[in-house]
C-alpha cells in the first residue's frame, strides 16, 4: 500500500482528513489496483437513511475532467437535481474545483475521486418506485444507473460496489460482503432494508434470488415457484438461459396507493416490481404471475442481447403475446381469455386517430403512444404467428424467431441496430414480409380476415373461433393452445 501511506503521511492530506473524514475510507477501499472500471461505495446512515453517501473513482480513467449523472430515466426527470455536495478530489486527496450545469460536472483540474450525496426520498409519483432508487420507511431499492456517475452516456461498464447499512438492515446474503461485482454495473439493483427476505431457487442452472418485503396475499414460496417455473419455460422458448444470476424484487410503493396498482421494470439481471395487492388472493396471484411472464421474457429480450436503437416496437409486442401464449400453455388463463385481449388490443389500434407505423411508436414510446406501442405490438404478433404456423404446417412459430434473434445476437455479439437485425431475421420469413410492409414499416389498419381465416378465426365485434373448421385449421388452433385449454374441460377438438 506505497500510496496509500505517502498520503496518510502528507500535511496537506491531515488538514483535509479533518475536513472530510470519508476520504479516508475512500482511499482505504482502493488501495488495491483494480480491473473494474468503476469503484464505489454507497452507505446508508441510520440517522438519515433517505440521503445515501456516495465515493469512488475510476480506475482507469486517467486525467479525467468530466463527471455526469443520469438526468432522466424512464420518462422522469430532474434527477441530477437530487446529486448533492459534490467534491471531487486529485490524487493526493485535495478538493478541486468545478462548474455544473443540471447533473453535469467539469473540474478545473483533472480528478482521481469523488464523493457526493444522493436524495432517495421517493418522488411525488408512485411509479417512480420501479424505476428510480428511493429509501422509505426501511427499505428501499438502489438502482446504480441512478445512483453512481456514468462513463459516456448509455455506455455499459464494470464495476465493483459496497454497500454498507445501518444496524440491522439487511441486503442479499450471497453478495460477499455487501459487494456487487458487475460486468454492467448501472444494471444492478440492490434491494435493501429491515423488512426485506430473501429466498433462492433454481432453474435450469440459473440462481433466482427472490428480495420480497412486505405482507401479501400470496406467499413467498407462491413467487418462487412461479419464477422458476415461468423462468424455465421461457428458457426452453430461448434456447438458453438468459443470465447465471437473476434478482426479483417485490416490494410495495413507497407511498400509499388505491388496490390493484403495479409497476414493473427489468433491468439488466434484476426485475422488479412494485405493486400493491388487489382484493381477492386470486386475482393477485393471477396478477402476479402476469407480471412474471411479460418481465422474465425481457430477461432475454431487450436484455441480454447486444442490440441498439429503439426497437420496443418488437419486444414490447413480442413479450405480451409470448406472455398470453404462456398463460394458456399453463392453463392460467382460457383460450377465450386468450382472443379477448386480442380483441381488445385490436380495438385500440382500431381506434388510433393519427395512424403511424410501429415503429414510429417506438419513437415516442414515453410521451403518449405507449398504449399504442403495447397493443399494436401485441396483435401483430398474433398475426405473424398464425402466418408462420401456418407456411411451415404448424412446424414453425414466432418462437423460432425469438430463438434465432437470441442466438445470434446475445453478448458477447457485436452491437447492432435493434430494428435492422429484427426486420432482417422477420424478412428470412417470406410469410413475414407482407405484414412487416403494411403493419411495421407501414401505419395500415388491420386486414386480417385471410389470416384469422387460416387458423379458424373471425373478427366481428370481437375475435372468435369459426362454427367449422377443417383440418389445418384445427392443427393451427391446437398449436396456438386451444387444445391444451379444452384438455381440462370437454377434451380435444377432434
Ligand atoms: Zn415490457
Amino acid at each position: 500500500m506505497p500510496r496509500f501511506t505517502k498520503i496518510l503521511m502528507s500535511e496537506q492530506f491531515r488538514t483535509y482528513y479533518l475536513i472530510f473524514g470519508a476520504i479516508f475510507l475512500t482511499l482505504h477501499f482502493f488501495t488495491n489496483a483494480s480491473a473494474q472500471e468503476i469503484e464505489a461505495k454507497i452507505q446508508i446512515h441510520e440517522e438519515n437513511p433517505s440521503i445515501a453517501k456516495v465515493s469512488g473513482r475510476f480506475p482507469n480513467l486517467q486525467r479525467g475532467r468530466n463527471l455526469s449523472f443520469a438526468r432522466s430515466f424512464a420518462g422522469f426527470s430532474g434527477l441530477g437535481e437530487r446529486i448533492r455536495n459534490l467534491k471531487l478530489y486529485n490524487a493526493n486527496g485535495k478538493e478541486i474545483g468545478y462548474q455544473t450545469v443540471e447533473g453535469e460536472y467539469v473540474s478545473d483540474a483533472p480528478f482521481a475521486s469523488w464523493s457526493y450525496s444522493v436524495d432517495l426520498s421517493p418522488r411525488k409519483e408512485p411509479s417512480a418506485a420501479a424505476h428510480i432508487s428511493w429509501i422509505a420507511n426501511g427499505n428501499g431499492l438502489l438502482m446504480f444507473g441512478d445512483l453512481l456517475p456514468r462513463l459516456s452516456a448509455g455506455r455499459k461498464a464494470s464495476g465493483q460496489v459496497t454497500i454498507t447499512l445501518p444496524p440491522g438492515w439487511r441486503q442479499l446474503e450471497n453478495r460477499v460482503d455487501g459487494t456487487v461485482v458487475s460486468d454492467d454495473i448501472f444494471s444492478e439493483v440492490a434491494s435493501v432494508g429491515t423488512d426485506v427476505r430473501y429466498r433462492m431457487v433454481h432453474a435450469g442452472g440459473t440462481a433466482i434470488s427472490l428480495c420480497v418485503v412486505g405482507n401479501w396475499l400470496f406467499t413467498s414460496d407462491e413467487i418462487t415457484s412461479f419464477a422458476q417455473s415461468i423462468y424455465a419455460k421461457t428458457s426452453e422458448t430461448f434456447g438458453a438461459p438468459a443470465a447465471k444470476e437473476v434478482y426479483l424484487n417485490v416490494f410495495k410503493f413507497p407511498q400509499n396507493v388505491p388496490r390493484g396498482q403495479w409497476q414493473a421494470e427489468t433491468r439488466g439481471r434484476s426485475i422488479t416490481i412494485i405493486s400493491s395487492d388487489m382484493a381477492f388472493q386470486t386475482q393477485s396471484l393471477q396478477r402476479l404471475h402476469e407480471q412474471l411472464r411479460h418481465e422474465i421474457f425481457h430477461l432475454w429480450i431487450p436484455n441480454a442481447v447486444n442490440l441498439s436503437g429503439n426497437y420496443d416496437w418488437f419486444y414490447e409486442g413480442f413479450a405480451l403475446y409470448s406472455s398470453l401464449k404462456l398463460a394458456v400453455a399453463q392453463n392460467r388463463i382460457r383460450f377465450e381469455d386468450f382472443l379477448d385481449t386480442l380483441s381488445r388490443a385490436h380495438a385500440i389500434d382500431t381506434r388510433q386517430m393519427n395512424r403511424i407505423s410501429l415503429i414510429e411508436t417506438s419513437r415516442t414510446r414515453w410521451s403518449s403512444n405507449e398504449t399504442q406501442l403495447y397493443a399494436r405490438g401485441m396483435f401483430l404478433a398474433f398475426i405473424c404467428d398464425i402466418a408462420m404456423l401456418n407456411s411451415s404446417k404448424t412446424k414453425r412459430s414466432i418462437n423460432d424467431l425469438l430463438r434465432e434473434i437470441y442466438s445470434k445476437h446475445k453478448f458477447p455479439a457485436a452491437r447492432t441496430d435493434g430494428t435492422g437485425a429484427v426486420l432482417s431475421i422477420m424478412k428470412a420469413q417470406p410469410e413475414l414480409v407482407p405484414i412487416i410492409d403494411k403493419y411495421i414499416s407501414g401505419s395500415r389498419e388491420f386486414e386480417v380476415d385471410t389470416e384469422l381465416d387460416l387458423a379458424g378465426l373471425e373478427l366481428s365485434n370481437a375475435l372468435g373461433v369459426k362454427q367449422k373448421l377443417n383440418r389445418k385449421q384445427k392443427d393451427l388452433l391446437n398449436s396456438m393452445g386451444y387444445n391444451n385449454w379444452r384438455r381440462l374441460s370437454p377434451g380435444p377438438i377432434r
